[in-house]
């Protein structure tokens, strides 16, 4: 259940797909490092526009997150 609409032609016959992506992002000490994720995207069915929602804008923020907690490790050694 959707109701997204191709922007390009309008068309309700999307689809949702996942595909491989890496984002390029940069950590608070200013360190730019990459992180491969899954990209949830749209993908019109009539014209193949392929085009991101709100689910990859959640998804690459989310990773990103995970990413700064996965690179600074809240455990201090003893
Ligand atoms: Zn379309």
């Amino acid at each position: 259940m959707h109701d997204m609409h191709c922007p390009k032609c309008g068309s309700s016959e999307v689809a949702q797909r996942t595909v491989n992506d890496r984002l390029r992002a940069t950590d608070p000490r200013g360190q730019t490092f990459e992180i491969a994720m899954q990209l949830p995207v749209w993908v019109c069915i009539v014209c193949k526009l392929c085009w991101q929602g709100q689910e990859a804008l959640a998804a690459k923020e989310a990773a990103y997150q995970n990413a700064l907690v996965q690179r600074s490790p809240t455990r201090t050694a003893a």
